[in-house]
């Protein structure tokens, strides 16, 4: 997405080798054109997949979510980052690797909220190792919902989470790919 890969290249700020830092537009200040433009091309790439439901995890995600629910006509559903003393019965629950803190949190939803009739598009705003997406895709097999897509929006192509869940079959669109950061500049993969 030119829109997006443009922006991360103005705004976007390289913390080392691993870390890009997008938070004046897209995950603590939002720019919610760009959202909206976001949410019209994951539309665009899965409107075809029967989605029922957009689910992300806490925080990042949500804006996402919303903006391509919005398009779907249908409900956003978060996984909460919860301690493990909260956790009632009635949640669907995964463990999760923080990238960015370098901790293990678990991730849970109502069952109330996601089921076996469900088809949906999983969504974040960065994709490294895979952990993430990996804590939702064990969330959507536990509640025996169909995978339908899954949409994000940056992909760091040096880590090995896109290639890992591309190779096992899901349907991963990311609308931008980075194959390499440093101080000096930021190069997209061409798509
Ligand atoms: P993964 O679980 O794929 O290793 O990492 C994805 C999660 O870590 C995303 O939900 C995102 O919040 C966070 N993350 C990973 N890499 C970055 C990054 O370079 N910048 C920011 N801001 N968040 C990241």
């Amino acid at each position: 997405m030119k829109q997006l890969e443009e922006r991360i290249a103005r705004d976007g700020r390289v913390i080392g080798t691993e870390i890009l830092k997008v938070d004046s537009f897209l995950n603590h200040q939002m720019d919610i054109a760009l959202l909206d433009e976001i949410g019209k091309e994951l539309y665009r790439l899965f409107k075809d997949r029967g989605i029922t439901k957009v689910i992300t995890i806490e925080a990042s995600g949500i804006a996402i979510a919303v903006s391509a629910a919005r398009c779907f006509n249908v409900p956003a559903v978060f996984a909460k980052k919860a301690r493990s003393l909260n956790i009632g019965k009635d949640v669907y629950k995964a463990r999760v690797h923080s990238f960015t803190y370098d901790n293990d949190y678990d991730i849970t939803m109502s069952q109330n909220y996601l089921s076996a009739s469900d088809t949906v598009l999983i969504v974040d705003d960065f994709l490294a190792n895979g952990a993430a997406l990996n804590g939702m895709i064990s969330i959507c097999e536990q509640a025996g919902a169909k995978i339908g897509g899954i949409g994000i929006c940056i992909e760091k192509g040096f880590q090995p989470g896109g290639d890992e869940i591309r190779k096992k079959g899901y349907p991963l669109e990311s609308l931008a790919i980075i194959e390499s950061m440093d101080e000096n500049g930021i190069v997209f993969r061409k798509q």
